[in-house]
């Protein structure tokens, strides 16, 4: 790159460090640097993610908070060995570090943009045409403020979220860097600019397979109802053969005893399947009794949650405080069912939104949508996922369709119809 295009303004990919391009050190579900490049761990396609940015074109800059070394706790001659190291290791073009802590009230430290726009006066980067990748909040916002896109990697720390919407959420750093690449695709498709993730709910092994291929789906989800309806007979085996062919997306699979010692044991086995398991756990039993004191004893225990079939503000309120000490849950709030009755469920998913980004471990879902347009109202209010069935997965390619065409198509279903079917009037 470069040949050619001295003194255009270029376009760069900002990167956090710790937990986007290395491992960061995890306690009590926080992330801390490593300690010295002994340490260091890239993370799992990072060489290959940081390649194909480059081949695009872009700058790829390290922008770094290491307050460690203002703490005494770090000395920065370490730091400088790991940049060292991954410079070695990566296709990194530079690192701007901030040494400060927050007493400094620097310039540089995120969520200031400070270290951005150093890098883009160096290297004369055209920031609104440019990334951010950080998995905190302060990233997220020093992106903001700077100017640029912001992509949040996910890794569902035990602490608080920005109160910014990222333009991009994403699970691992190979999935941020096809959405900045289908992100810089000339033409606009309304798809591309969702940042709710999309859930397969299904029961069906073929299809789910089939749709894990297609990178729109970040998930599945599952219910008693859904397998029963699919034929599924062996509830284990079923499971089993779905997490073998999709080893790495969240998927929920349900409980099914009514009684709260039952579902816990039901509830520890089907946690032990997988990594990528999350337990689903309806609200209540039968009975309307809460399942509020499992959930807690589940959480504590660091079961990953999906909680089910909520339908008000009070459930989710309670639901979220049981699973304050969950590693990683989603709360299932049935959108569509709400809407069943007559209300408007979108209120009552925006506040569910703000209840749980105040939690940092917690996703909401817009359960049980209804139409297509659901997955768009989704997004407008910021809830973190949708769960699709199949048939409203299959109108996704309608999605941005021209009106006008549309409309000709229908005129023409109405017309062959009416042909196939031999009607005639005389007149
Ligand atoms: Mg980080």
């Amino acid at each position: 790159m470069g040949v050619g295009l001295e003194g255009m303004a270029r376009r760069a990919v900002f990167l956090d460090r710790d937990g986007v391009i290395n491992a960061a050190i995890i306690r009590a579900g926080k992330p801390y640097p490593p300690a010295s490049v002994t340490d260091v761990v890239l993370l799992e396609g990072a060489e290959d993610s940081l390649a194909r940015l480059r081949e695009r074109g872009f700058l790829l800059v390290v922008v770094t908070n290491q307050p460690d070394v203002r703490r005494g706790t770090t000395q920065r001659k370490d730091v400088e060995e790991i940049h060292r190291f991954l410079a070695a290791k990566l296709p990194l073009d530079d690192f701007f570090v901030c040494y400060h802590d927050d007493e400094d009230d620097c310039a540089c430290r995120k969520p200031q943009p400070g270290l951005l726009k150093q890098a883009a006066d160096k290297y004369n980067i055209d920031i609104a045409q440019s990334y951010l990748i950080g998995d905190r909040w302060r990233d997220i916002d020093a992106g903001a403020a700077a100017g640029c896109r912001t992509v949040f990697i996910d890794h569902r720390y035990n602490e608080r979220r920005s109160r910014l919407a990222p333009d991009i959420r994403v699970d691992s750093l190979s999935e941020a860097v096809d959405r900045i690449l289908q992100d810089i695709e000339p033409r606009s498709h309304p798809l591309r600019n969702l940042k709710v993730k999309i859930f397969a709910d299904g029961a069906n092994l073929a299809e789910m397979c089939d749709l894990y291929r297609n990178p729109i789906i970040s998930g599945f989800t599952t219910n008693p109802t859904l397998m029963r309806k699919a034929g599924v007979a062996d509830y284990e085996r079923f499971a089993k053969d779905v997490l073998g062919a999709i080893p790495d997306r969240p998927i929920s699979f349900e409980v099914f005893s009514d009684e709260f010692e039952e579902m816990e044991r039901q509830a520890l086995k089907i946690a032990s399947w997988g990594d990528n398991v999350f337990v689903k756990i309806p609200v209540t039993n039968t009975r309307g009794e809460s399942a509020a004191s499992l959930i807690c004893r589940l959480s504590g225990r660091g079961v990953q949650l999906n909680v089910t079939a909520l339908m008000t503000i009070k459930q989710v309120l309670e639901v979220s405080r049981a699973m304050s000490a969950c590693p990683a849950g989603y709360i299932s709030v049935f959108a569509g069912r709400i809407a069943d009755t007559g209300r408007d469920p979108v209120p009552v998913m925006r506040e569910a939104v703000e209840i749980l980004n105040e939690c940092g471990n917690l996703e909401l879902i817009w359960a049980s949508p209804r139409e297509l347009l659901n997955i768009f109202q989704c997004d407008a209010i910021g809830c973190h996922v949708i769960t699709a069935t199949r048939d409203i997965l299959d109108k996704l390619p309608t999605v941005g369709k021209s009106l006008n065409e549309y409309s000709l198509e229908t005129v023409k279903m109405f017309r062959d119809d009416a042909i196939r079917a031999g009607f005639h009037i005389d007149c």
